[in-house]
């Protein structure tokens, strides 16, 4: 049997703020069933290597298939929602990241599992509600990297990946939290590498 099998070490959980998805210069476009909940929304689920890089698009002949995942798209809609421009109401940005990241990891997880896989994670981790724990909500204030950093690891208990962008004034903001997967796809690992996150020592937590 011939079978696209891609090693990889572990996997990026990636879920962003919309906030700051949202207040950049380049805006954002609401889905057709209307805006988002305040909440962070699934980004991927990203097979990375263990010195930092990453395979992508692993499989041409394995194209999404939305009929595979019927049972999940309300969850999906929910908790994966596209903010890209124009409006979409989400399978172009679950196609693409089933087709450049979960294609390299069908070894593990099939299209099926690999949604269900990504939205069990979020389930795990309620990471806004760590962080209003710990006093850090989106209120447009600042607050201090390594604070956030710590309520996610004391929340989750695992140190967290933070990526910063750029409101529209220039800003450095909270954007995407990465927190680190075995190749299961089930179970939170401390990261063996963390990604470059281009944050200023003090950062805003964006409202939505
Ligand atoms: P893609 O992610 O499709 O490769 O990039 C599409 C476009 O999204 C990029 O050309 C870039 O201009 C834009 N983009 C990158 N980062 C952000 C962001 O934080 N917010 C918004 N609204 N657009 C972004
Ligand atoms: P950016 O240039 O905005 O950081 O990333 C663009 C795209 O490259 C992401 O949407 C993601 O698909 C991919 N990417 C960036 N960094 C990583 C990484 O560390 N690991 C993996 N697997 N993909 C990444
Ligand atoms: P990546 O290649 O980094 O995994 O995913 C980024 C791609 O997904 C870009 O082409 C971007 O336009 C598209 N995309 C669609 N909706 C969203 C969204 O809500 N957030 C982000 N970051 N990218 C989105």
């Amino acid at each position: 049997v011939l079978c696209v099998s891609q090693d990889f070490d572990f996997f990026y959980f990636v879920q962003q703020w919309p906030g700051a998805y949202c207040d950049t210069k380049h805006t954002c476009c609401y889905p057709k069933s209307g805006k988002p909940s305040a909440d962070f929304g699934i980004h991927g689920l990203w097979p990375n290597y263990k010195d930092g890089s990453y395979p992508s698009n692993c499989d041409p002949d394995s194209v999404f298939d939305k009929s595979e995942i019927s049972e999940l798209m309300s969850n999906l809609e929910k908790n994966w929602p596209s903010l890209s421009c124009p409006s979409s109401n989400g399978f172009r940005f679950w196609s693409h990241e089933w087709e450049k990241h979960g294609t390299c990891s069908e070894s593990e997880l099939e299209q099926k599992d690999y949604f269900e896989a990504a939205l069990k994670l979020k389930q795990k981790v309620n990471l806004l509600q760590i962080l209003k724990t710990a006093g850090i909500v989106p209120d447009d204030g600042m607050y201090s990297l390594e604070r956030i950093k710590e309520a996610i690891k004391e929340g989750a208990g695992y140190t967290p990946g933070i990526e910063c962008n750029k409101d529209s004034a220039g800003n450095s903001q909270l954007y995407q939290v990465y927190l680190c997967v075995d190749t299961s796809g089930q179970d939170i690992i401390e990261c063996p590498v963390l990604p470059k996150g281009r944050c200023a020592s003090d950062v805003q937590f964006a409202k939505f």
